[in-house]
């Protein structure tokens, strides 16, 4: 990996605002993911890669031939052009902060905002090293800049390199990852792959191998509105409904009161009037078959709160999201085992971690392609405080480089 270039890349890419839209329907959500992954592709075939394209709905594909006969199989790595709508992603003016001193780093942007080993305790291991921040105002979008920039360097180390052995590699930029429409248009068949690696996870040596499994429900309540001065026993007010359904939740059962593998129901949104209310709530947990007791839990509170509402209708759907991970991982080992030995032949130690959430490799995964997530360098994302480190960026891709010897050797686990 050249750590300069890789630096300037992601310099570069931090600046496009990719911030997803969630209220937009069209695909993707926002411009700037169509003039990011333009810059990727003028920047591929400048590199040599003819083939690299943006298809019709703006997802960046190169092809790395093998330079070999009896190559492994193919491989892919994804990283998600779009940025969280959590926090601007619009004129990102990133600072680079060379051989960190440990002081509190002040952003220029807002006096109010710093960053400092003491909200930070894990910057004592970057003593030293190069950080990069935003002035404060936006965030920097490491998340998924990192994984973007770290490919595009493995696409150019790969080129540099034509004569290291491999296989066929993939590389896949999406978007809308954030607002939960990354694999919407992946057509799996073109990408072949026998496995992926999505490079959107924090810090280093992290080899995401569990996720959530996630369902969505939608309670629905129908109340009866009229006037209120001649409301007397005739009104039923669907948002009074719909906060006793709430209120009757289990708190002890919310993501503000758990934590590691248990699971929860989180109402997150509720809209609505007199009339009619609908509330929205994700269903989380690393167990799938605890998702139906949750529907169930939510089916028999919802029986109990029209009953002590006469008049009332509440009804509740539940729609699949995505399911861990582990579940996929297990059909195609190698793709785990192969992303611990990458780290163990850096001298690395990669820990396995569960993620309280998903990524785009748990739909990946459920769609057949075994996808594990890898750091990539990134801290405190979606937040105006967000960092990234460069010394992480380029662990990461050599353990990407490191993935595509090893998948080309086939060792036996
Ligand atoms: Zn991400």
């Amino acid at each position: 990996m050249n750590r300069q270039r890789l630096l300037e890349r992601f310099l570069r890419y931090v600046q496009v605002d990719t911030t997803a839209n969630e209220q937009q329907e069209s695909y993707p959500s926002s411009s700037g993911q169509w003039d990011l992954g333009r810059m990727l592709v003028e920047e591929l075939k400048t590199i040599g890669y003819a083939d690299a394209h943006q298809d019709d709905h703006a997802l960046v594909w190169v092809t790395i031939p093998s330079n070999q006969a009896d190559a492994g199989p193919t491989i892919a790595f994804n990283a998600h052009l779009d940025t969280s709508p959590e926090t601007s992603g619009k004129g990102v003016k990133p600072q680079v902060i060379e051989s960190y001193s440990g002081e509190v780093i002040q952003l220029s942007g807002d006096p109010q905002k710093t960053i400092s080993m003491e909200s930070n305790p894990e910057l004592q291991q970057f003593l030293g090293t190069t950080l990069i921040t935003t002035d404060g105002t936006t965030l920097l979008g490491g998340d998924d800049k990192a994984g973007v920039a770290i490919m595009m360097e493995l696409a150019e180390t790969l080129a540099e390199q034509s004569s290291l052995p491999r296989g066929e590699v993939k590389l896949l930029f999406t978007c809308d990852e954030e607002i939960g429409r990354g694999v919407d248009h992946v057509d799996f068949e073109k990408l072949g792959a026998t496995a992926c690696y999505t490079l959107d996870g924090g810090g280093a040596n992290d080899v995401d191998i569990e996720t959530f499994s996630a369902d969505l429900a939608i309670v629905s309540i129908q109340g009866e509105n009229i006037h209120p001065a001649i409301a007397k026993d005739r009104m039923v007010n669907a948002l009074r409904v719909g906060a006793d359904m709430i209120e009757r939740l289990p708190k002890d059962q919310s993501p503000e009161r758990t934590e590691g593998r248990a699971g929860f129901i989180h109402p997150y949104s509720m809209e609505g009037g007199v009339a009619s209310a609908t509330i929205r709530m994700i269903l989380r947990d690393f167990d799938t078959e605890k998702l139906l007791e949750y529907a169930e839990q939510l089916e028999a509170t919802a029986k109990d709160v029209q009953s002590a509402w006469p008049g009332s209708e509440v009804t509740v759907e539940v729609r699949k999201q995505y399911r861990n991970l582990s579940e996929g991982l297990r059909r195609e080992p190698r793709a785990a085992a192969y992303a611990f030995l990458a780290h163990e032949r850096l001298g690395r130690t990669a820990k396995s971690s569960i993620v309280r959430g998903g990524t785009d490799g748990s739909q990946m995964t459920e769609r057949g392609l075994p996808t594990p997530n890898l750091s990539c360098g990134q801290h405190n994302i979606h937040s105006p405080l967000e960092w990234a480190s460069l010394e992480e960026m380029v662990a990461a891709g050599n353990v990407a480089m490191e993935l595509v010897k090893i998948w080309n050797e086939q060792p036996s686990l």
